[in-house]
């Protein structure tokens, strides 16, 4: 049916305007017209223009295809039925919108009860439905964020009671929703838990902001479950109707958590408890620090403060260019520097530096130890073991170092270096007589008078137990190093006063200077000490220089005090014996032990050149020692033999006398070795009172409770007043050789021995003349009633076995002839001889010794005779036989200087310590050639009665020897 559709035209306009409020369209359909007619507001919502012209048909048209049917049936059953009818339906805009209204049909009959008029209004509900359906996604979404939620949701009214719950909480709780809804949440709550869990639902409900916390749940089964509840209110037009909850499962988070808490825990208390300090640092500040690390710098908590802070500014630079410079997982370890406490003072740490990650960030972890200690201990061990504990100065060792590198500096700079060794004289006689207090602090005063006069840059060392030293760099000419010796010499000659006791040391110096003595820390040093001993020989209180002063005898003392200490154990110590003859009977009544020394370069060494040095050094103790055990078994030795008892003598130093446990010494030899105490006697001497007369005293009352005797040995050379004599517990007086020597040539020395011989009787004393060497001597004394006679006269000191020999053969003493042992020494020589009538002067030295060349000073000699192959000399100085000592001779014959080396082949003494040599010369070719064309003219001048232009001595070489001898 094609019909133009009618508009609608209303007599009012406010008609429109409702319409278009309600967004509402009205049309009528004329059923007898089969008209249409639309209101404005249906174009609108048809999205048409007012003009358009449409039928029926085109109505459904606009409707939606899958509605079209519908909705036509709809109409058609409404117009059928006359009834009023709702439809929804979608239309179809002609822009293709699809829009949803909602149409009333409302059926108008005529007066025949037919249809006449369909009247519609069509409501454009599109927003509406739009909402709709979006609140229905929404609510979809929301259902499925509740059910599907692994968290257990729900909601609560405000007394706390389930309204609503999901899956979750049933599973959660092992509950079925039914048994959950309508049942309060205390159920779900661990007893101990819930009054806090309701005051948080209640803080929920009275602040009305939502709340978060743990709390502990209970199953349905009663397992302990931990959650975390987010309560949130429920508003609704803003009424609070109830409470929402979240409720997590935290259980097993929490165990995690537990254990990462304890074993942060145990690391924390490792790092807390740690003796060593732990610091984390990012940036450039502490974010961790461990007590022992705060405690160590002195604060509350370093975190936060800037690391540099308490690093030692000087050590600054060095911490950070090298900590910084560490990439992630590298360590510095043992990294020392300072760090500042924070009350300023200094310490010292090691710390062991460590880049890593700390949340994310670059860290240095640091480890660190105060070593300050260690340091001190270090510093102090250090100074230990180079400075001498008692002064305080610095020690052999570090003088040895600084003089090993000083020669270097002088070697580059080519100059001169000299040093100085300073012995103190006789220090062992003060220390073994006053004790060894008053020896440590008279060091130490030494020590500070030398270290207090010290010029700037010079040190002062203590070498040794009573000697000290000094190195001298750059030296422009000796007499500095010598001007200076004598300063210190001076210096240390002032009186000093320690304890009670004014002493006034001495000091012998010996100085060598490289290079001319020696280039290395050894041979200056050896040549040092030569020196010294050359000033000791010398007589002491005085300073020689190794290059200049040291003669063939300070050589031969020096090197016998090196050797000295290993002789015992070389065995090369040994006894002679000499023996005491009973003035009236001649028997032999006792011997005395004289010790000897078989040195092995030097050849017999006396022991008038030993014993010193033995005092000197103190070796004299357990060399005496010996002495006395050897002598005691000895003599037990010859008892048990069946040789008839003697009583043997040993000669005691007063180091000996001093020493503490002597009287046990004795004790336990006499006791070891059996010998009867009153066969053995003990000879001291004067010197041993001086200063000790209480000690010695009392030894000697012990000595004389146990019936060892005691003598006084070279009476006469000392100051020994009579008084002492009467008082000392003393068996013999040994009347000094000096005196029986001039005893029969001037008289005053006669009447001294009447008077001592007479003395010593009326004191109860034994007398014993020792030195007797002739009959005029031996008769005088026995005339005198002298009661015992020692001297060569009788024995020279002999072997053990020779005094056997003796006793075996029970007989008297008979005199020796003493002339016997000087029997001119007959050689065999090749060349001929010069015998001179005056003694040819030459300077004799050492040139080697041992394979090794020997610089010394030279001593003066004279020369007896001289031919091509040797010569024969005399000196004051007892020399080996020895092939391995080199002898150099200078001398001028006829006005020309030769040089003439040779060995000594055989010796005689002459006299007492005057010795004559017979030389073999070691010569080459030409020099023996030069040699015989000098001898030829000496000859010839010596024959002629011409005085040759020679260093000659006129006069008798004895006498020069002795006053040579006295000029050293
Ligand atoms: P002394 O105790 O006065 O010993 C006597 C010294 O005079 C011995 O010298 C002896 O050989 C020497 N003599 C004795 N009669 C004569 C004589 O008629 N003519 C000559 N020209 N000399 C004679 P020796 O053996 O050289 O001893 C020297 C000193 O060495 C001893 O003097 C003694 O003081 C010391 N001495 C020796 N042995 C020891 C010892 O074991 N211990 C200690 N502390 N000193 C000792
Ligand atoms: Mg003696
Ligand atoms: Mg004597």
């Amino acid at each position: 049916m094609e019909q133009n559709i009618k508009r609608y035209r209303g007599n009012d306009n406010s008609f429109d305007i409702v319409q278009k409020i309600a967004n509402l369209g009205y049309w009528e359909f004329d059923h007898g017209s089969n008209q249409v007619s639309w209101s404005n507001q249906m174009f609108c919502i048809y999205g048409m223009d007012l003009d358009f012209v449409m039928n029926q048909e085109h109505f459904f048209d606009l409707i939606h295809p899958e509605d079209r049917e519908r909705v036509k049936r709809h109409f058609f059953s409404s117009v059928e039925q006359k009834k009023e009818s709702t439809s929804e339906y979608r239309i179809v805009r002609q822009s293709g919108e699809v829009r949803y209204v909602l149409e009333n049909l409302t059926i108008v009959l005529d007066e025949t009860n037919e249809v006449s008029l369909t009247i519609g209004t069509i409501q454009d509900v599109t927003e509406t439905k739009n909402l709709e359906h979006r609140l229905t996604v929404e609510e979809q979404h929301y259902k499925s964020i509740f059910e599907n939620n692994p968290d257990a949701v729900f909601s609560l009214d405000l007394n706390g009671q389930f309204m609503s719950c999901n899956a979750s909480l049933e599973q959660m709780f092992g509950y079925a929703r039914d048994e959950i809804m309508h049942g309060s949440f205390h159920h779900f709550v661990e007893e101990k838990c819930l009054e806090r869990t309701i005051l948080h639902f209640e803080d929920t409900v009275n602040t009305l902001t939502p709340q978060n916390y743990d709390t502990t749940g209970i199953t349905k089964s009663g397992q302990i479950i931990e959650v975390n509840v987010t309560n949130i209110p429920i508003i609704v037009n803003q009424e609070l109707i109830g409470i929402y909850g979240i409720a997590k499962d935290i259980t097993q988070k929490k165990m995690v958590e537990r254990s990462l808490i304890e074993s942060e825990l145990k690391y924390r208390s490792i790092l807390d408890q740690s003796i060593v300090g732990i610091f984390v640092a990012q940036k450039i500040r502490f974010v961790y620090a461990n007590d022992q690390l705060n405690k160590m710098l002195s604060y509350d908590t370093l975190v936060g403060l800037e690391v540099e802070k308490v690093v030692h500014p000087d050590d600054r630079e060095a911490v950070v260019s090298q900590v910084m410079q560490l990439k992630e997982g590298e360590y510095l370890p043992n990294f020392s520097h300072r760090a500042i406490k924070r009350d300023g003072t200094v310490i010292h740490c090691e710390v062991h530096y460590n880049r890593v990650s700390h949340m994310g960030e670059k860290a240095i972890v640091g480890i660190v130890m105060d070593i300050t200690d260690r340091n001190k201990a270090e510093e102090l061990n250090h100074f230990l073991a180079y400075h001498d504990y008692l002064t305080e100065l610095p020690n052999r060792r570090m003088f040895e170092e600084q003089l090993g590198k000083q020669l270097k500096v002088s070697e580059y700079f080519k100059q001169k270096l000299a040093i100085l060794l300073i012995d103190l004289d006789r220090f062992k006689y003060i220390n073994d007589t006053l004790g060894h207090p008053v020896g440590d602090a008279l060091l130490k005063k030494i020590a500070h008078r030398l270290k207090s006069k010290q010029r700037e840059g010079q040190v002062t060392y203590r070498i040794g137990g009573d000697e000290f030293a000094f190195i001298i760099a750059n030296v422009q000419r000796l007499s500095d190093v010598t001007d200076m010796a004598d300063q210190i010499i001076h210096l240390i000659k002032e009186q000093l006063v320690v304890e009670e006791f004014e002493l006034n040391v001495t000091a012998s110096i010996g100085i060598s200077q490289s290079p001319e003595d020696g280039c290395t820390v050894e041979s200056l040093m050896k040549n040092a000490d030569a020196a010294l001993y050359f000033a000791k020989s010398r007589g002491r209180d005085q300073s020689q220089s190794y290059s200049s002063s040291l003669n063939v005898q300070s050589f031969k003392l020096f090197s016998l005090s090196n050797d000295l200490r290993k002789a015992l154990d070389k065995k090369e110590l040994f006894l002679h014996y000499m023996p005491r003859v009973h003035a009236q009977t001649m028997e032999i009544v006792g011997v005395e032990a004289l010790l000897r020394w078989n040195h092995p370069d030097w050849g017999l060494v006396p022991p008038t050149e030993f014993i010193p040095i033995a005092e000197e050094t103190g070796l004299i103790v357990p060399i005496g020692e010996w002495v006395l055990r050897e002598a005691c078994m000895q003599s037990k030795r010859w008892q048990n033999k069946g040789l008839p008892p003697i009583t043997i003598s040993v000669n005691f130093s007063v180091q000996q006398l001093l020493k503490q446990n002597i009287l046990q010494t004795i004790d336990q030899i006499v006791a070891e070795t059996g010998l009867s105490p009153d066969r053995l006697e003990i000879e001291i001497t004067e010197s041993s009172f001086i200063s000790n007369e209480k000690i010695v005293t009392e030894l000697l009352l012990e000595l004389k409770k146990r019936n060892i005797k005691v003598s006084l040995d070279d009476f006469g050379t000392g100051y020994s007043s009579l008084y002492l004599l009467k008082r000392l517990a003393l068996h013999t007086i040994k009347i000094d050789k000096s005196f029986v020597d001039e005893m029969l040539t001037e008289p005053f020395n006669k009447s001294i021995i009447q008077c001592i011989i007479r003395l010593a009787g009326e004191l109860n004393m034994q007398v014993v003349a020792e030195g007797v060497e002739n009959e005029a001597q031996f008769n005088y004394l026995r005339e005198q009633r002298c009661d015992e006679i020692q001297g060569y006269y009788f024995s020279r000191p002999v072997e053990a076995e020779s005094i056997a020999q003796l006793l075996k053969n029970k007989s008297l003493m008979k005199p020796v002839s003493l002339s016997h042992s000087k029997q001119p020494v007959v050689n065999r020589r090749k060349y001929f001889r010069i015998e001179l009538k005056h003694c040819l002067l030459a300077e004799m030295t050492i040139t080697m010794f041992k394979g090794r060349s020997v610089r010394l000073g030279s001593t003066e000699v004279l020369i007896k005779n001289i031919g091509p192959g040797g010569l024969r000399f005399m000196v004051g100085v007892k020399l080996p036989v020895n092939s391995d000592i080199l002898l150099m001779f200078k001398t001028q014959i006829a006005n020309q200087l030769y040089v003439l080396y040779g060995i000594i082949v055989w010796f005689n003494e002459v006299e007492h310590d005057i010795f004559e040599y017979g030389v073999q010369f070691q010569l080459k070719e030409k020099e023996h050639n030069e040699l015989v064309n000098a001898l030829n003219i000496l000859a010839i001048k010596q024959r002629d009665g011409v005085m040759p232009q020679t260093q000659i001595y006129v006069g008798d070489p004895i006498l020069r020897i002795k006053e040579l001898k006295k000029l050293n």
